[in-house]
């Protein structure tokens, strides 16, 4: 699958760098990486970064990636988090290998390692309220207080462990502890809580359990019986890697896996927390996880993000372990550039203003003796319409469309101007002539203007010599897009702003302070016919107005509905 890698260049981060010296010590076998996501929401922009590192080393160095759902609480995970995770990762076009895990399926191994460090006397069963085990934790400046149940024997640690499995306790009456320090610096170390009481059902193993396993125990166990030989994760956890590497040597394994950290993704105006971002989705505040405007992997799909696009700004992101938040416009700059070659072009009016062409017939009766050599077209005289062939793209080999050319179009409201702003180049009384892309040239030769003064129609004519043909004696300056009022179809195009108003809406408290209220605006514009006819899911450059995709959810040819992915361009230009 080494086929992603868009730039040949070697990747040179440090994370890297560590896995060539491991393979030149020839320290593993073969590089296993895994990405373990708690299937307790969708996927987001933060996520995607960790999916092309792990998945993206273990392509480049012949190793394999592992998905693997750290399903340890049950209360806010389920089924439909898991299917929609793995259609994520498939997506973005990353295998795992073999089957997905679960560290669910490990409880009974977990639970005999468990049992195992009592046995050792590296765990207890704690009788404290959980205030209890919280007050008596200490503080950074302050030694924590042993709980009474710290020295208990072996046989009443495996007695009491034995109850907490077989429902004998209520959830916060007992937990099993790690017995490691409690005077340690870091307070992860404080006889972490490796297991809980919990009576409730699990998505995977039901009801057989009513303990379960805290992530800090069941994730570095997980790694090792996975074989895993370098343990990926975010920055957070770096003050966990003692615990997660005294785990794994208690149990004792030989060729124990390694935890590396690196910084988190944060990308201006978004906010990457599945919690926040279900909150936006239960609160009805957006249409749900996959409401384009959501940075979910769902969301950005359905907004027309390409998978090449987001892997191409994984990699100029890069990896590091220095917290930064990185400009949005690099993520549309990276999408936009996966767009240039790969999407036909196409006219859409976004806000249509009519036109109608006075000497239409004249015109084009003298069409084919007056076209330029360059010009592909036919009359249709049914339809009284002169169809246009033009390629879907002007440098990349796609087909052609045709494109009907009739007596009313309409252009775009913004293209005509009674009274024109300082150096405008569309349509005015002033400079009536413009191209009509694809055909001819146009002269306004009258607005029509409502009782506010707003226009509402233009009349015009089309000079029959330039279909194809530059204007005789004259330069025409500026080019608009047009579509046929009569065989053009009606279209909703919804046009989308940041969701969020401010640079850094994670850290609001109140999320509904900081939505923009303009992130959503839909339009009632007109596509040429092979817009419509495109089925949903096919993204397009509609030309001077940006790209585009028919809404995969919405879509129909009669009821054409496009969702704008980005601008065409940007003032922006990454480092
Ligand atoms: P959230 O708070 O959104 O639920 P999480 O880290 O708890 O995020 P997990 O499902 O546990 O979500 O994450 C799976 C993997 O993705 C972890 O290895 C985690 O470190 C990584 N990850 C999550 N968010 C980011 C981010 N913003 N940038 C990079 N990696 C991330
Ligand atoms: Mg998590």
């Amino acid at each position: 699958m080494s086929e992603h890698s868009s730039n040949n260049a070697q990747k040179n981060d440090f994370i890297r760098n560590i896995i060539r010296d491991d393979i030149k010590a020839q320290k593993y076998p073969q590089i296993v990486t895994r990405f373990p996501p708690e299937p307790n929401g969708y996927l987001h922009l933060g996520h995607v970064k960790s999916i092309c590192l792990n998945f993206g080393i273990a392509e480049e160095f012949g190793g394999v990636c592992n998905l693997r759902f750290d399903d340890t609480n049950p209360t806010a995970e389920k089924q439909d988090f898991i299917d929609n995770i793995e259609n994520d990762v498939k997506w973005l076009g990353f295998e795992w290998a073999g089957e997905a895990h679960h560290a669910s399926g490990y409880f009974d191994q977990l639970y005999a390692w468990a049992v195992q460090l009592i046995e050792q006397g590296d765990a207890y069963v704690d009788l404290q309220s959980p205030e209890q085990i919280r007050d008596n934790r200490g503080s950074f400046n302050e030694a924590g207080t042993p709980s009474p149940q710290r020295d208990a024997s072996v046989a009443e640690n495996l007695a009491r462990f034995n109850e907490m499995k077989d429902g004998k306790f209520a959830e916060g009456e007992a937990v099993l502890r790690a017995k490691i320090d409690m005077a340690s610096p870091n307070m992860n170390m404080r006889d972490p809580v490796i297991y809980r009481v919990m009576h409730q059902a699990h998505h995977q193993t039901g009801d057989k359990w009513c303990i379960y396993p805290m992530y800090d125990f069941a994730h570095p166990l997980s790694d090792a019986l996975e074989g895993i030989t370098h343990s990926l994760c975010t920055l957070e956890f770096e003050d966990h890697r003692p615990f997660y590497d005294w785990t794994v040597e208690k149990i004792g394994f030989e060729v124990p896996p390694h935890q590396y950290e690196f910084s988190r993704l944060n990308v201006d105006h978004t906010m990457t927390s599945k919690r926040k971002l279900k909150q936006l989705v239960d609160e009805g505040v957006v249409s749900g996880w996959d409401d384009p405007r959501m940075p979910t992997i769902a969301g950005m799909r359905r907004r027309g993000y390409t998978p090449e696009g987001l892997r191409d700004f994984c990699e100029r992101v890069g990896v590091t372990k220095v917290d930064s938040v990185v400009d949005f416009r690099l993520l549309e700059f990276s999408i936009r550039q996966s767009l240039e070659t790969t999407t036909a072009r196409g006219m859409a009016v976004l806000k249509p203003l009519k036109v109608t062409i006075t000497n239409f017939y004249d015109a084009v009766s003298s069409w084919e003796s007056q076209k330029a050599d360059s010009v592909n077209a036919r009359w249709d005289e049914d339809a009284q319409t002169l169809w246009l062939k033009q390629p879907k793209h002007p440098n990349v080999d796609m087909g052609e469309r045709e494109i009907p050319f009739t007596e009313t179009l309409y252009i775009d409201q913004g293209d005509y101007e009674i009274e024109p702003p300082a150096g405008y180049k569309r349509l005015s009384p002033v400079k009536p002539e413009i191209r009509l892309r694809n055909t001819y040239v146009l002269a306004v030769t009258e607005h029509i203007t409502d009782d506010a003064g707003n226009v509402t129609e233009l009349k015009a004519t089309i000079d029959p010599a330039t279909l194809g043909n530059n204007p005789e004696g004259r330069k025409v300056k500026g080019v608009i897009h047009w579509v046929s009022a009569s065989l053009g179809v009606p279209a909703t195009v919804r046009m989308y702003e940041q969701l969020f108003s401010v640079e850094d809406p994670g850290s609001a408290s109140d999320v509904h302070q900081v939505l923009n209220p303009n992130s959503l605006t839909e339009l009632a514009a007109v596509v040429e016919p092979s817009l419509a006819n495109a089925d949903a899911g096919t993204r397009f450059q509609f030309e001077r107005e940006g790209y585009f995709i028919a809404d995969s959810e919405e879509h129909t040819s009669d009821k054409p509905v496009f969702n704008q992915i980005v601008s065409l361009r940007d003032s922006y230009k990454p480092a």
